[in-house]
């Protein structure tokens, strides 16, 4: 009997557990098909999730209720708040995970999701009929029925591996790639590609000669991911740092034409901000040395991830140059380094519900569709996932907007602007990122989350309990105030101008604290740590969020100006051919996001936007009568 669900995500990786967890939460039978249960939640680069821009998705997935931060909060090893001393903004919380811990924490978190199926198979085709998709044809011949897929297969895809000259049919190392899948995707028309990424050689941590490198501690205390954690119970340990040396390099330029991105093995485009040393070596000539982080994988386990050093270069030429890192000098190699060369899907394939526009019911996320990274995987995911069980219930899409979250700027800027090389995240790419902060993840999306049915009980209550306390605090500092004189009698330095100041308006003073205040007004003592940065933050950044939010509502008024899905672009008298044929392939949802397509003028906007508004009053703007 064929087995029938409501959305079927293919691929166990970090953009297939949030699609699963995100289509089940919200209440669709859920069947999640991946090569091997046991490598669900594998990481396949370096053990940590967040950073810079990563840590913001990481919170949003969290505050979502999806499961990255709390995995990660379970299996972490070594927490950092990276960026600590510039504005909270562009503070990331980055953690090392033990790679065995986060894979249990995953799969464990996996297996506790009511409507969650998980099944060990190859996908090999989709199922389609009529152009819609209808399912899934497993590689050991089983059809299973469902009207929503969401493909999730990372590197997989067509997945070949090179170490100089050597080159290997495979996802990851050691994991066959997928073939199948890959020519039904060529099959079914879509615009793809080739990229590429890499990974350094894997140590044994008992032959590195640590005496005399740099540690670096984590956090003391460890500031979780998860808005649900409270304290981090596993074990930290510190991290090593070492650098490439002059010779090091000398090594890498003689042996420069065995690397196959520079021998012409690989032609596709790799991470340009997540350079292979090789890379590093050929641009950046005059330096003379790289940092290398030395990350351990695990609590138990003695590899060594040595972070800045991604090569493809042949192994002995790997094992050569290691001899001139300072402790390195006798490290054996676990594991060589490698690239890994991938289709992609062009995401301007995609709406921005991450629903492919050629095959309705069929839904792409992760690094199929050309990002880097675990968080822009993760956060695909979920989005994919909500919208795959919307599909089968027939309910609206979930769809996050630039002034919303990272996610959504993420999104827009994948399936409005496509990619040229693995797109990751970073801070500079949020326009409204005094708004968009890791720290109030949770008061941006909690909310939005509620009502498409994301969010648990467990959170609910949790959030519910923190926003009280958060406005509890926010009118107590609003009412209580001081004149001049009173401040300066209680020690705070204000302009002697007679205005009466409310505690808000000290606290927007960088010399003023939170305990400076507290101390004049013993009520607000006691407050927990976290609404006291909370409140610290709204003082500080109040006039600078005002005014992004006057930002932020001229930009919802293009987002609100509906482009029908067929608008006859054709029709539009006086747009350029180049703005014409982009806008007809990019199909865009609003006004808004029109503008933001590359080469896209203003005198196009306004072409466009006139002949929607006489087509609206005369009933034309779609390619056919609505
Ligand atoms: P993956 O995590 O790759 O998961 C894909 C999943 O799909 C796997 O579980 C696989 O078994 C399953 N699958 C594939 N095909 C099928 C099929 N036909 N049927 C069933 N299951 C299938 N990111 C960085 O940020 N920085 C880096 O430096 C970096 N370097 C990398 C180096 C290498 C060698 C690799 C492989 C990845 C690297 N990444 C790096 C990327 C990071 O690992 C990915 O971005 C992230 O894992 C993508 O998540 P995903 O869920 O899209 O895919």
């Amino acid at each position: 009997m064929t087995k029938r669900f409501d959305v079927v995500v293919i691929g166990g990786g970090h953009a297939g557990c949030e699609a699963a967890a995100a289509a089940a939460r919200v209440g669709a039978k859920t069947l999640l098909l991946t090569h091997r249960i046991e490598t669900i939640g594998e990481m396949s680069c370096n053990p940590a999730i967040g950073g810079l821009g990563k840590g913001h998705l990481a919170r949003e997935i969290d505050a979502l209720d999806g499961l990255m931060g709390r995995v990660a909060d379970a299996s972490g090893i070594q927490f950092r708040l990276l960026n600590r001393r510039k504005g909270p903004a562009v503070r990331g919380p980055r953690a090392q995970a033990d790679r065995k811990l986060y894979r249990r924490a995953m799969q464990a978190a996996l297996k506790e999701i009511p409507g969650l199926t998980i099944m060990a198979d190859e996908a090999d085709d989709l199922l389609i009929r009529e152009g819609r998709i209808e399912g899934v044809l497993t590689g050991s011949g089983e059809r299973i029925s469902s009207p929503s897929v969401v493909v999730t297969t990372g590197t997989f895809l067509r997945g070949l591996i090179h170490i100089g000259e050597k080159k290997i049919p495979a996802g990851r190392v050691g994991e066959a790639p997928a073939l199948g899948l890959s020519k039904t995707l060529y099959s079914l028309g879509f615009n793809m590609g080739r990229l590429k990424t890499g990974t350094p050689p894997r140590l044994n941590g008992r032959t590195i000669d640590w005496a005399g490198l740099r540690v670096q501690p984590g956090d003391d205390p460890p500031v979780p991911f998860s808005f649900l954690t409270s304290s981090i119970t596993t074990p930290q340990i510190p991290c090593h740092l070492t650098g490439t040396t002059s010779q090091t390099h000398e090594i890498i330029r003689k042996n420069i034409t065995r690397a196959p991105i520079y021998s012409g093995q690989i032609e596709s485009n790799g991470p340009r901000y997540c350079p292979s040393i090789e890379d590093k070596v050929v641009r950046f000539e005059g330096k003379d040395g790289h940092q290398i982080f030395l990350e351990p994988e695990g609590l138990d386990d003695d590899t060594i991830y040595p972070n800045g050093i991604s090569t493809s270069l042949p192994e002995d030429v790997q094992r050569e140059f290691l001899k001139t890192i300072p402790g390195l000098e006798k490290a054996e190699i676990v594991r060589p380094g490698y690239a890994v060369e991938y289709d992609y899907v062009d995401p301007r394939e995609l709406s921005s519900a991450l629903e492919t526009k050629r095959v309705p019911g069929l839904f792409l996320a992760g690094q199929i569709n050309g990002t880097t990274g675990y968080e822009e995987a993760a956060a695909q995911g979920l989005v994919a996932g909500v919208n795959a069980a919307s599909k089968a219930g027939s309910s609206e899409f979930f769809v996050l907007d630039r002034s919303q979250a990272y996610i959504g700027v993420l999104i827009d800027d994948l399936v409005t602007r496509g990619v040229s090389e693995p797109y990751r995240m970073f801070t500079s790419r949020a326009e409204y990122r005094l708004t968009l902060r890791a720290d109030n993840a949770d008061q941006r999306l909690n909310a939005i989350g509620e009502r498409v049915g994301l969010i648990g009980s467990e959170r609910k209550a949790a959030f519910s309990k923190k926003l009280g306390q958060l406005n509890d605090v926010r009118e107590q500092v609003s009412a209580l105030s001081l004149t001049p004189s009173e401040a300066k009698k209680a020690g705070i330095t204000v302009r002697q101008d007679g205005i009466r100041r409310s505690a808000a308006e000290l606290l927007s003073f960088p010399q003023v604290s939170f305990g400076d205040i507290s101390k004049v007004w013993p009520q607000l003592s006691g407050v927990a740590p976290l609404i006291v940065e909370q409140i610290e933050i709204d003082a500080h950044y109040a006039g600078y969020l005002d005014r992004q939010e006057a930002d932020i509502i001229a930009f919802r008024r293009d987002e609100s100006l509906a482009l029908p899905d067929d608008f006859d672009y054709a029709a539009v008298n006086g747009l350029s051919n180049e703005c014409r044929l982009k806008l007809s392939q990019i199909r865009p949802g609003t006004l808004g996001q029109a503008s933001r397509i590359d080469g896209m003028t203003p005198a196009a906007l306004t072409l466009v936007l006139a002949y929607l508004k006489v087509s609206r009053r005369s009933g034309t703007a779609r390619r056919h009568a609505v």
